[in-house]
């Protein structure tokens, strides 16, 4: 078999494993298809990136499992004309797939070397709505806020109250939500004009969402 037909292959077989794990929104699935997993992985774990794992990638993090990035970004019901923040940049692989979904994304990251690397894949990849920062994301981006949708990849406590402040009325932020190394919950928030209606989607593991800059 060719180089061509391989990759084919394997990005089949990918979209078929996350429709196997209920991910059923066309969109998503057309997202996830697009943007290439392989791009956001480097070295010895690059050929598994088509393996519905989480794997390790620069500063000690970890770019998400596929099926949970895609069951994520469903449950965010994102729509071509949101502007969308996301908290935990990591390999950037999150962001590029909402890239294709929303107007507009913010993704924001601790370590700077993950946004510098996350900054050169968007580039290369030609997906110019994405602006990635260097900032502790648990005070959200006041300065582009309101949000129509929030996501955040690494668990907190509970929703972050800057972060549901800057999410507009009729947004939805879904987060992790537990104690760090142990299950969590994948929560939604819906903000109506009558108050924060939350729904628990199901069990997932981040890594914690932490405090402050990291020195790398
Ligand atoms: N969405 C990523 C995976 C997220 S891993 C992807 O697609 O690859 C979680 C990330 O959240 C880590 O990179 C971690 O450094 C980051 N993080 C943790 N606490 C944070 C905070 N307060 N602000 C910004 N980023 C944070």
């Amino acid at each position: 078999m060719n180089e061509a037909d391989d990759r084919a292959e394997r990005i089949m077989r990918f979209v078929f494993t996350l429709r196997t794990k209920g991910v059923a929104d066309p969109a998503v699935l057309q997202a996830m298809e697009r943007i290439d997993r392989g791009a956001f992985v480097r070295g010895v774990f690059a050929e598994r990136a088509y393996e519905d794992m989480p794997l390790p990638i620069a500063c000690g993090q970890t770019i998400s499992q596929p099926s949970v990035v895609a069951l994520m970004t469903e449950a965010l019901q994102v729509g071509p004309r949101d502007k969308v923040l996301e908290v935990g940049t990591g390999s950037g692989y999150q962001a590029a797939v909402l890239s294709l979904l929303a107007r507009r994304v913010y993704t924001i990251e601790r370590h700077r070397r993950l946004v510098a690397e996350a900054r050169v894949l968007f580039d290369r990849l030609g997906l110019t709505n994405i602006t990635a920062i260097a900032a502790d994301g648990s005070f959200g981006l006041p300065e582009q806020a309101p949000f129509d949708r929030i996501l955040v990849t690494a668990a907190a406590e509970d929703a972050p109250g800057p972060l549901l402040a800057q999410l507009r009325v009729g947004g939805i932020m879904v987060v992790p939500v537990g104690q760090s190394d142990t299950v969590q919950s994948l929560i939604r928030v819906r903000k109506l004009e009558t108050g924060l209606e939350y729904d628990e989607l199901r069990p997932v593991r981040f890594v914690p969402l932490l405090e402050g800059m990291a020195s790398d």
